[in-house]
């Protein structure tokens, strides 16, 4: 077994049994959880919560409502999830593109190929990597990694990417050492935020305390 994929299997390792399960995504459905994606962009998860429930009491969390509700007209609804216009926008480019894709079901745009599905993803105006591999990987149970910016910090800290490592370089890592596993890449993820949140902070993090101190020994 490679060093990296030792480093990574005991990092793992040590935030499940710190933490335990984190029971991500929390969402109704597969629909709620790509909403929830492109909403959260650069926005705490407290306001794209208040914009989830007022989609979901006005009975618009579906495919078919947001496709068929004026753009102005979402981007009311969701305004307390923050540049709620773009986003309103973002929210109908990728309906359109689901109703053009596959008519609009979900269950035959996820029972494609994760590579090829991903790149349709990335082509989507407002939908980057980050949102691309979350919808994949916890609305579509594809095992894509998802990276964030927790996750650049603490493998740098621990010198497993350089400090200009990209998206891609960082989600290779974890690809390339690990098999694919949904569940293992969905708590891991959940672990990692977890982690940035409590302990690796971007300014004194607690390293003393941190469940991950003496990794790389
Ligand atoms: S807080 Fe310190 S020990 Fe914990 S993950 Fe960050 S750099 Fe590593």
């Amino acid at each position: 077994m490679s060093k990296k994929k030792r480093i990574l299997l005991e990092l793992y390792r040590r935030l499940y049994d710190s933490f335990g399960p984190r029971h991500w995504w929390p969402a109704d459905s597969p629909f709620e959880v790509i909403v929830g994606a492109i909403l959260t962009q650069n926005t705490a998860w407290r306001n794209v919560e208040k914009a989830i429930t007022s989609l979901k009491s006005l009975g618009l969390m579906s495919p078919e409502a947001i496709y068929n509700l004026p753009v102005r007209d979402l981007a009311l609804i969701i305004k307390p999830s923050g540049y709620y216009n773009i986003k309103a926008r973002r929210l109908k480019h990728f309906v359109e593109f689901l109703f053009a894709d596959t008519g609009g079901d979900l269950k035959r745009l996820f029972d494609q190929e994760l590579d090829p599905l991903r790149r349709k993803l990335l082509s989507i105006n407002g939908i980057g990597p980050e949102t691309a591999d979350s919808i994949l990987l916890y609305a579509g149970e594809k095992p894509t990694f998802v990276v964030d910016t927790y996750t650049r910090r603490i493998l740098m800290r621990h010198l497993l990417l350089p400090e200009d490592a990209s998206y891609d370089e960082t989600r290779d890592l974890f690809m390339s050492h690990l098999e694919p596993c949904v569940s293992m890449f969905n708590e891991y993820h959940a672990l990692l935020v977890k982690l940035g949140h409590t302990f690796c902070l971007k300014r004194n993090p607690r390293c003393q305390d941190c469940p991950v101190k003496g990794l790389n020994e």
